[in-house]
């Protein structure tokens, strides 16, 4: 098998009747491009920035920001790099973020990821700036996380404009256009996704919390195992109303949580229509593998059966005899 990895890399990722799916690799560090680009990923769907927050007792400066942004920008190009806004709180812990918000009952519920940068402009302001001097050197598109209403979008959007309006006064190149997209990680976005569709370039589906936060299950308690499925019939449901809203409105739509990864799921993503898929780099070939093997035809097919399924343990099995009959 190993060599027949090794033979993928270059090869186009599309399905037997040629429809292509991106595949994407997740990165903490700009180090961790070489890894995605060795495994055959064609861009980065998303770059968790929380590392850069982390083991210090304040906000990394623009410039130290802008250093790690710019170089993950460079060695990608021109593959697009989806870089995510601080995504601090819940299961990530940034110390001195957590200092700044102090004890709160219910952190998953509470002030984090986007909601911190509403409530801390300061340190939201001071990412963008760094994401837009960085945009000048690759393809950035920028993705905010835990969205849940209009409003969100509409004050990053206009800090945005402002930090580029701002670094370009300061002498600065910034790209001509920076997308902004958002994740769908919440149920509230995916069930309001058609709302939100208007209003951004791309959706990215972040499974790992959609789960979490759909079936109320924590993602990180290993008793919890199996209450937390990702082929939960609510799950599946949140995820079309997802697709259609993109399709709808005409916005790429990718998924970055660890579904993505998952050979099982990936008949129902090419069904759904899914862009781009940003995995763990060494998932990358096993996906292309399998979506070589793959036409749209019998992946809607598939879908439709699915769909009125009662369980996720009967999906599951029904995913998995789909997969055996595709070696
Ligand atoms: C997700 O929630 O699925 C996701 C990709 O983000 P993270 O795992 O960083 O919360
Ligand atoms: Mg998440």
């Amino acid at each position: 098998t190993r060599l027949r990895l090794k033979e993928l890399k270059g090869k186009p990722s599309v399905t037997k009747d040629g429809i292509s799916v991106l595949l994407f690799g997740n990165i903490a560090s700009p180090k961790d491009t070489q890894k995605v680009l060795n495994f055959g990923g064609t861009g980065v769907g998303l770059f968790r920035t929380e590392f850069l927050f982390m083991g210090r007792s304040d906000s990394p400066s623009e410039e130290e920001q802008f250093q790690a942004y710019s170089e993950a920008l460079k060695s990608m190009a021109p593959h697009p790099v989806i870089i995510r806004t601080l995504d601090a709180g819940g299961d990530k812990d940034v110390p001195y973020i957590k200092g700044l918000v102090g004890e709160e009952a219910n952190p998953f519920l509470g002030l984090r990821a986007i909601r911190i940068c509403m409530e801390y402009r300061e340190i939201f302001m001071t990412q963008l700036r760094a994401l837009a001097r960085a945009s000048a050197f690759g393809n950035l598109k920028i993705m905010l996380p835990m969205v849940t209403s209009l409003w969100e979008i509409r004050t990053a959007r206009a800090m945005l404009a402002e930090a580029v309006l701002s670094v370009k006064d300061a002498g600065h190149k910034v790209a001509e256009n920076i997308d902004l997209g958002i994740m769908i990680e919440v149920p509230a976005a995916a069930a309001s996704a058609h709302v939100l569709a208007k209003e951004v370039d791309f959706f990215s589906v972040g499974t790992n919390d959609l789960v979490q936060y759909t079936l109320a299950v924590d993602r990180q308690n290993p008793r919890l195992l199996q209450w937390y499925e990702p082929f939960h019939p609510a799950v599946i449901a949140l995820l079309e109303n997802t697709a259609r809203a993109a399709h709808e409105a005409n916005i790429e739509l990718g998924m970055c949580g660890e579904m993505a990864g998952d050979p099982l799921a990936l008949p129902l993503l090419v069904a759904l229509g899914f862009h781009e898929l940003s995995m763990s780099a060494p998932r990358i070939p096993w996906i292309q593998d399998y979506l070589m093997r793959l036409t749209k035809d019998r992946c809607l097919e598939l879908f439709q059966k699915v769909r009125s399924m009662d369980s996720g343990s009967s999906i599951r099995e029904e995913l998995t005899r789909f997969m055996e009959e595709h070696q």
